[in-house]
């Protein structure tokens, strides 16, 4: 099997901004796209790492420049070549992502079949995406819920001291669609029970990680208040975070960066299931070929914020659609996607 990569520069609609990252417009992200050639086909996968956990564009390419040796001859021992990559690039899980999908598609494109049919899935199971409002002055917020008028389900960037004006700005506009709201740690165990309070007086459907996840302690007394369902993202990160949720989180944020792809996700959500949790599939912003990958295990999961090619404005691939929150899972091959230019 042949590896290539470059870094693809995405250019966003609009500044995007969350809770601890600081507030610099954020208006341009570089990803990189990954691609697997075998036997006359080429599959795609994306990697989208974030400094958070500890990832940066050039550490994903040290480690994609020891991979190919890894994959071996034969892509459908996925499991084998996962075994590899995480003895190898262990920390590296955005990298070992855009592998795995690239991976999935090549062998959706050989067998001629999607990869959520490969994966014995219903499409029409899959529920909406939420669309995304980053933090932002009021009278911005105000505009983009405006802006984002076709999207029924929004989920509000919060975290700030200023939550109760961005839910006001959405509120104005959008008196009755269904919210959903995210502190990414933003807020402290000593002020998040009052910060949660305020925010359900908005009428949220769910809460996602309201405090750091190094305060998982006093995360059981959050839930154990019972203001909001609460879920875990930078708390649930890898297969061995989903035990620890119990007791402190009612449902888990699954993101194929932060946990390595198809696979390690398909066994978080098993994992899940059994331990009564939520699920909701999450992104980073990152391309079509990104989303596609977790949208095929859409049918599985309760939730969808599968949003982030909805937030550019030169996604390079095409297929997956996302108007009204719809996300498609066509019948192509493999990941469905055609390139526009990458
Ligand atoms: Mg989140």
């Amino acid at each position: 099997m042949k590896l290539a990569w470059h870094r693809r520069k995405l250019h966003l609609k609009h500044p995007f901004n969350i809770a601890r990252v600081e507030r610099s417009a954020a208006v341009e992200k570089e990803v990189l796209l990954v691609k697997i050639e075998h036997e006359g086909r080429t599959g795609w996968g994306e990697a989208a790492p974030v400094s958070y956990y500890g990832q940066s564009l050039d550490s994903a390419e040290a480690a994609l420049g020891r991979c190919e040796p890894l994959l071996g001859k034969d892509p459908f021992r996925i499991e084998e070549i996962h075994a590899r990559l995480w003895r190898e690039i262990g920390d590296q899980s955005a990298t070992i992502c855009a592998i795995d999908g690239a991976l999935h598609d090549l062998i959706g494109k050989r067998l001629g079949i999607p990869v959520w049919k490969w994966l014995g899935l219903s499409p029409e199971k899959a529920p909406l995406t939420s669309f995304t409002i980053g933090i932002d002055e009021p009278d911005v917020i105000a505009r983009k819920t405006k802006e984002a008028a076709e999207y029924p389900i929004l989920k509000i960037k919060v975290g700030t001291p200023d939550d109760e004006r961005i839910l006001q700005a959405v509120r104005s506009v959008a008196p009755e669609k269904t919210l959903r709201v995210d502190a990414n740690c933003g807020w402290t165990p000593e002020n998040a029970l009052e910060r949660m309070r305020k925010v359900v007086e908005f009428r949220v459907e769910f809460i996602e990680q309201p405090i750091a996840p190094e305060h998982n302690e006093a995360m059981a007394a959050l839930r154990a208040a019972r203001v909001a369902p609460l879920f875990a993202d930078e708390s649930c990160v890898k297969e061995a975070d989903v035990t620890a949720c119990v007791g402190r989180f009612d449902g888990i944020v699954i993101k194929l960066s932060k946990c390595g792809g198809i696979r390690p996700a398909l066994r978080m959500i098993h994992v899940a299931r059994a331990l009564g949790l939520k699920i909701m599939l999450g992104c980073m912003v990152e391309t079509s070929v990104g989303i596609a990958a977790a949208a095929q295990l859409g049918p599985l999961v309760d939730y969808l914020d599968l949003d982030g090619h909805l937030l550019l404005a030169d996604d390079p691939f095409e297929g997956l659609g996302g108007r009204g929150g719809r996300l498609t899972l066509n019948d192509r091959p493999g990941l469905g996607l055609s390139e526009r230019g990458c």
